[in-house]
């Protein structure tokens, strides 16, 4: 039978859609696939082959080399077309070099197919470029996890004299003896260090500090592998280039705005609605309860969308005084050709200056959970204060809520734009078993809030606020957190 032919094809750092054409098109046509367990499953949906994990987890070696070699041969031998794929670019740590040697000895025909590596792509995906004019003009890459007496041992005193930037693959186990030996080589301690997490993968984190504190910041991260080490100025390059995740919490329908509006500010936003919004049937009694209100408060844009579906509140309303919380609201109202008044202050403060000497009774038109603080504190000023559910804030169900929770602490910010954002965030990670996780996250992120009510919420949950902006919106919390970068 004729001999099959191995491909050898590097698939990059993980995202599907960092792979080259090439290594697109000849999983296409492949009969076997070798891949390793580091590699985004997703990248082998719809392929027909037989598919054969080899995959190697640090430690526990599911094949040996040898076993990985042997099959290769064997699989060629059959005359089938073989793809072997590897993680990064195969000829880079990656044994690659011995497969096709392997391959080689038995006259069975091979083709490399480059891909993008981890050792630069993952530093480039946190904002670290390798190298950069006036700061490093050259990078050396080097493995942390030399098996002793197998390789050439690594010297460190040539590395830690050679400036430019250092990238350590393989980088975790041995972080700290590692970092010991460059800096007893002669590299300053306070030269700057990150660790690139699972770059390009959706639970990316990158930490960074000086070489002399790295070590210990990693182990409180728990970093753990796959990640590299980048060390050389360019590190603080990401202050400036790496991009903050930042969750957003909003119903679906209001997702792709606010992801638009969240990239405009230079964050990468990460969709996972934590609620959904259910309409609930009017009250019987509503005509009355409308008459006796002089103005008509509205707290959303969803409120206004769901109210005027309403023929009677349509009505009622042209005889109104309306009050929006904020100008989205207003903006919702003008739209169906409604003017509105906004107080200064998106607060019930704000509210009740406005409201003063014009209005003596007020009702509300919103969801059945949302905060009671702004409707009893216009009661406590002596207004007579009425409430209409409108909608009820349901959990979502939504599976991008759970990928946000197990990936919360590669997440920089959190944006809770209400009350029930927090709550059912929380309580979705407490079904999964990881409210604790979830805790530690936005410990370690900035957590930021639309307005008083939604602190008062986090306060509620035992949870820190970071950020709230002195105009309640969710564009000016975006400000406000890029102020908050600019100024540090
Ligand atoms: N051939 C691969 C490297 C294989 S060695 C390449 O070119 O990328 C395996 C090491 O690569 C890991 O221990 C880790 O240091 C690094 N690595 C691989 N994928 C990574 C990723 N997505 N993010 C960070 N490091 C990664």
């Amino acid at each position: 039978m004729a001999l099959g032919k191995v491909y050898l094809v590097g698939a990059g750092p993980g995202d599907p859609e960092l792979m080259t054409l090439k290594a697109k098109r000849l999983l296409g046509i492949a009969d076997v696939v070798l891949f390793d367990r580091l590699l985004d499953p997703t990248m082998l949906d719809g392929v027909k082959a037989e598919l054969i994990d080899v995959g190697k987890n640090a430690g526990r070696h599911k094949l040996t080399q040898e076993g990985i070699n042997q099959l290769l041969i064997e699989k060629a031998e059959t005359g089938a077309v073989v793809l072997r794929l590897k993680g990064g670019d195969p000829y880079l740590f990656g044994r690659g070099g011995e497969e096709a040697l392997a391959l080689q000895e038995k006259g069975i025909p091979f083709e490399v197919v480059p891909g993008v590596t981890s050792s630069i792509a993952a530093p480039e995906l946190a904002g670290i470029p390798v190298t950069h004019r006036g700061v490093a003009s050259s990078l050396i890459i080097v493995t942390g996890h030399e098996e002793p007496g197998k390789e050439t041992p690594l010297d460190w005193k040539a590395i830690a004299a050679l400036g430019g930037t250092l990238v350590v693959l393989m980088g975790v186990s041995r972080l700290e003896k590692n970092v010991e030996a460059l800096i007893a080589a002669g590299k300053s301690p306070r030269t700057p260090a990150a660790m690139v997490e699972k770059g390009g993968w959706s639970e990316q984190r990158m930490i960074s500090a000086t070489l002399a504190d790295i070590a210990e910041k990693a182990r409180e991260a728990k970093i753990e592998s796959p990640a590299i080490l980048v060390v050389g100025e360019v590190v603080r390059l990401a202050e400036k280039l790496g991009k903050k995740k930042i969750a957003i919490l909003r119903p679906a329908a209001q997702q792709k705005e606010s992801a638009a509006l969240a990239e405009s500010y230079g964050f990468s936003p990460i969709l996972a609605p934590a609620i959904t919004l259910a309409e609930k049937p009017l009250p019987e009694d509503l005509q009355e309860r409308l008459c006796k209100a002089e103005c008509v408060a509205f707290t959303s844009a969803n409120g206004v969308k769901i109210a005027l579906q309403s023929q009677a509140i349509r009505k009622a309303l042209t005889e109104k005084t309306i009050v929006a919380i904020g100008p989205k609201t207003a903006m919702a109202l003008a739209e169906q050709g409604l003017p509105s008044q906004v107080p200064e202050e998106y607060s019930s403060a704000g509210m009740e200056k406005m409201l003063k000497g014009k209005c003596r009774s007020i009702l509300f038109l919103r969801s059945a959970q949302g905060s009671r603080y702004l409707s009893e504190a216009l009661k406590a000023a002596g207004l007579f204060v009425d409430d209409i559910a409108l909608y009820e804030v349901a959990p979502s169900h939504d599976p991008r809520l759970d990928e946000l929770i197990k990936i919360a602490r590669g997440v920089q910010i959190f944006a809770f734009t209400s009350s029930s954002t927090a709550r059912f965030l929380v309580e979705r990670a407490r079904e999964m078993g990881l409210e604790m996780q979830l805790r530690d996250a936005l410990a370690a992120g900035t957590v930021a809030v639309i307005g008083k009510p939604t602190a008062a919420e986090l306060a509620r949950l035992g949870l820190n606020v970071d950020v709230m902006p002195d105009k309640f919106t969710f564009e000016a919390m975006l400000a406000t957190l890029k102020g908050e970068e600019e100024i540090k």
